[in-house]
């Protein structure tokens, strides 16, 4: 379970404060299969981003997995983050001059697994995605869709209570970016709770609930047509 209360979130600079979350209140339960979607600027990655312990913020509260989140310091946060998280990002952030298998393997390392336990699920992620006879590829060898898998295999390899994903299809044609969401709930099924920022209402859709972010609030849940509705008045 991932539970914000009334989070706030300010960013400043020299001569402006944001305020990028007022109040925000969220629940995902365990399994769930959450989008959120939303004007440009409303707070989406922002909120993301504390979700997955990748930012502090400055009231409020936020319970992960049970825990009370809200004060822990860096080292905690990421060993946090790194045990419960799996990230996705537009843009794939995979490490160009490594292949498939040496970029899966990155976060495992960090984590302290042996080689032969990493061997192991590094194998077994790329298999799930699809990219097993890939391994010694570079990632410039790949499609965006493919890159994007591999993001997602090591996300997953760590084996992840959360995936998190920030606009994960924003860099795909529509072919990739369905292939991608069919990726997404199909590692959902088999138990991963996932929570996606999106644009794409058609993605968005195929998510089991749908969240919108307005000013830094959550101001509906529900399905898409009522909050499309609810955007245009
Ligand atoms: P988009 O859909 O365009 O990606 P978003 O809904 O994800 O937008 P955020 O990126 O969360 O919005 O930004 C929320 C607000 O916080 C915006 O006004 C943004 O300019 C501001 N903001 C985000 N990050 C920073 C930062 N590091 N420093 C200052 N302001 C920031």
């Amino acid at each position: 379970m991932l539970i914000m209360q009334d989070v706030k979130k300010i960013f400043r600079t020299d001569l402006i404060e944001t305020h990028a979350l007022r109040d925000f209140n969220l629940q995902v339960t365990e399994g769930e299969f959450v989008a959120v979607t939303g004007p440009s600027g409303s707070g989406k990655t922002t909120f993301l981003n504390i979700a997955g312990l990748l930012e502090t913020f400055e009231g409020g509260r936020y319970e992960l997995d049970g825990q009370d989140v809200s004060h822990l310091n860096d080292k905690k946060r990421s060993q946090l983050r790194n045990e419960k998280i799996g990230f996705i990002f537009q843009s794939f952030n995979l490490i160009p001059d490594l292949n498939l298998f040496d970029n899966v393997d990155v976060p495992l390392r960090y984590r302290g697994f042996n080689a032969s336990e990493r061997k192991k699920r590094i194998e077994e992620s790329l298999e799930r995605v699809g990219l097993a006879n890939r391994m010694k590829h570079l990632p410039s060898q790949l499609s965006g869709g493919q890159q994007q898998r591999v993001a997602i295999a090591r996300a997953l390899a760590g084996d992840p209570r959360f995936l998190l994903a920030d606009e994960p299809t924003g860099n795909l044609d529509t072919k990739m970016a369905l292939s991608v969401l069919e990726l997404l709930k199909d590692i959902n099924r088999n138990g991963t709770t996932i929570v996606m920022v999106t644009h794409d209402p058609g993605l968005a859709q195929q998510a089991q609930r749908n969240i919108y972010v307005r000013d830094g609030k959550v101001s509906e849940m529900g399905d898409v047509v009522e909050l499309d509705q609810a955007a245009n008045g």
